[in-house]
């Protein structure tokens, strides 16, 4: 245990030696209007019309887990998450097939084996700027396999690495920001809160990532009075009932939600309840289990949708 915790204490300590992305600057982009979300099948030319300036966000099927990757428009990526161990491989082929060979940013949201299980491979394939992962209590650092692995593979590469908390900024651009709202606390009861929530503006759009987030963290991001409205929720936890709150949900307002979770989960995800809140919010809803991967195509005004992409998983 000490000799894990020896090793995250160093990785992370070269946080503090890292210039530029310490800042938090005040998010000035505003949204305007509402997302234009066609169907599924009035999408088709979405590809064909996005053009330079355009970005995507990739909500990849991994099975039971998560992964999402931002393409922006300046040639920037950011991956969030890396699906469990299984997805990695075909993951990694998803991302190499798309003519990516570095990933700028990668997000850890938290220790779970459902969210970084996949992530060693990422940090073998791609060159990666900057990692960023929450710092887990000393209490609460997991032993697991998949765990140390990673942080050796990352301490093995030289990767920069960033203790992702609310407040830093990965990114500030003209045209797109990067910003952390959570982890607020430095211990947290549930590893799920923990969670790196992100969110990313592209143009006017808003996307707001929250790994598996639940109420306690939403709880605290609402305190914060941080600018939670975002245009797409990726929701916490799969869809679970313990995430995506009332309070929360009414705060973000999107207009439409993700769900990442696997078909026929033992877990029942997503739940109904989350399902019941999204669509008496007139949410349109999103899910891997159902569409595969999906990918939302923006120009900074608008959002389109393409459905039944290719799946991270053998199935
Ligand atoms: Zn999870």
């Amino acid at each position: 245990m000490k000799k894990f915790l020896k090793l995250l204490a160093g990785i992370l300590a070269s946080t503090l030696l890292l210039g530029g992305c310490q800042s938090a600057p005040a998010d000035n982009l505003s949204v305007s209007g509402t997302a234009s979300l066609p169907s599924a099948a009035s999408v088709s030319s979405a590809t064909a019309t996005a053009g330079k300036q355009s970005a995507s966000v990739w909500y990849f099927d991994v099975g039971q887990g998560d992964s999402e990757l931002v393409r922006l428009s300046n040639g920037k990526n950011l991956l969030i998450d890396a699906g469990t161990t299984e997805s990695g491989p075909h993951l990694v082929k998803l991302i190499k097939d798309m003519g990516i060979t570095k990933l700028d940013m990668v997000i850890a949201t938290h220790p779970h084996a459902d969210h970084i299980g996949g992530m060693l491979k990422i940090v073998e394939n791609f060159e990666i700027g900057t990692f960023y992962m929450p710092r887990i209590a000393d209490k609460d650092v997991p032993t697991t396999k998949t765990y140390t692995d990673l942080l050796k593979g990352i301490q093995r590469k030289r990767i920069p690495t960033v203790a992702a908390k609310a407040g830093i900024s990965l990114l500030q651009e003209k045209s797109c920001s990067v910003r952390l709202l959570a982890p607020k606390l430095a211990q947290y009861k549930e590893m799920n809160n923990y969670s790196a929530v992100a969110m990313v503006t592209i143009g006017e759009k808003k996307f707001l990532f929250t790994g598996d987030a639940q109420k306690e963290s939403e709880t605290e991001m609402l305190k914060s009075g941080a600018a939670l409205h975002a245009d797409v929720l990726k929701c916490g936890h799969h869809g679970s009932k313990t995430s995506t709150t009332v309070s929360f949900l009414k705060a973000v307002s999107p207009s439409a939600a993700v769900i990442s979770c696997g078909r026929g989960n033992d877990y029942g995800f997503p739940t109904q309840q989350t399902l019941t809140r999204l669509k008496s919010g007139g949410i349109r809803i999103y899910r891997t289990d159902e569409q595969k991967t999906i990918c939302a195509h923006t120009d900074g005004k608008t959002i389109q949708f393409e459905t039944g992409l290719p799946s991270a998983t053998t199935t």
